[in-house]
């Protein structure tokens, strides 16, 4: 069952059994408001986009996973972010809380986001849209309420729970195409911190089983929506999963290619493992 939430995010709920597993998926939105104006081409604002991930894991819930899928685009606002990293260029008038942009927002890529990719602008302080700091606050609280609503519910019934940030990213990290990224997947816990090490390593193993290259934290580690759910002392185990996009789509055109079909089959057997996981995990805090 699908529920559309505020007009930011669809939840798909677990059909049949009902386990103590999330995905989100927090970047593939497409859905632009009215008054976004960019200062880049349309089509290439789009690949900052992570295109297709939904899809990707659009069978969790057959798996007894519940799935969060953003509608808002990241290339707008960014929810994986922190409501006060902002670079404070790209506002005038009041913003609810005083600002500590991080080096993120210097490159352009904080909560609202002025570069693409590095030296590629897509917005200026011109091109917001109005009434920034309440469409800010509209689109970013109802996504973390429906993160913590099901953290918080699939931990108190189980005792812990398993959460996959799901995303993709560019197959170099520069628009020109150097420094190509050698990983298929980049796993990421912020250098071990958000998750129990068994769980990383669980699906490390399993990607690598398959035959894909797997890195850990490098270059991605995770930023706001790891930082403010995962927390192993408390049983809440998240990682951040970034697929290369080379495995499954045109980067120029976003159409999805050959491989999408063996990646989204893959992706499937991985979710029906991490399912595996949290079920004998939960069976063995029942027996102890
Ligand atoms: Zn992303």
């Amino acid at each position: 069952m699908s529920f559309v939430i505020d007009d930011v995010l669809v939840r798909n709920d677990p059909v049949g059994r009902r386990l103590p597993v999330l995905f989100d998926s927090p970047h593939s939105g497409s859905v632009y408001p009215a008054d976004f104006r960019v200062v880049c081409p349309h089509s290439l604002l789009r690949q900052g986009e992570d295109t297709h991930v939904e899809e990707l894991f659009a069978t969790a819930p057959d798996h007894g996973a519940t799935l969060l899928c953003a509608l808002f685009p990241r290339t707008c606002i960014d929810v994986n972010r922190a409501m006060d990293d902002i670079d404070p260029a790209l506002i005038d008038g009041d913003w609810p809380m005083p600002l500590r942009p991080t080096p993120r927002s210097t490159l352009g890529m904080g909560l609202i986001r002025s570069m693409l990719r590095l030296g590629c602008r897509s917005m200026t302080g011109n091109c917001r849209p109005r009434r920034l700091p309440t469409a800010s606050t509209a689109i970013t609280r109802p996504y973390h309420a429906q993160m913590r609503l099901a953290l918080d519910g699939l931990a108190e019934r189980f005792g812990a729970v398993w959460h996959v940030n799901c995303h993709s990213m560019p197959s170099s990290l520069r628009p020109d195409g150097r420094d190509p990224l050698a990983a298929d997947f980049v796993i990421g816990d912020r250098d071990g911190t958000t998750s129990e090490a068994g769980f990383v390593h669980l699906v490390a193993q399993t990607l690598r089983g398959f035959g894909y290259r797997v890195a850990i934290n490098d270059p991605y580690k995770g930023v706001e929506l790891l930082a403010r759910y995962g927390d192993p002392s408390r049983g809440r185990h998240s990682i951040q999963l970034e697929i290369n996009r080379r495995l499954y789509m045109n980067e120029e055109t976003l159409e999805r290619h050959d491989g999408f079909a063996r990646l989204k089959g893959d992706i499937d057997l991985l979710i029906g493992r991490i399912a595996d996981y949290a079920g004998q995990r939960i069976l063995r805090r029942a027996a102890e």
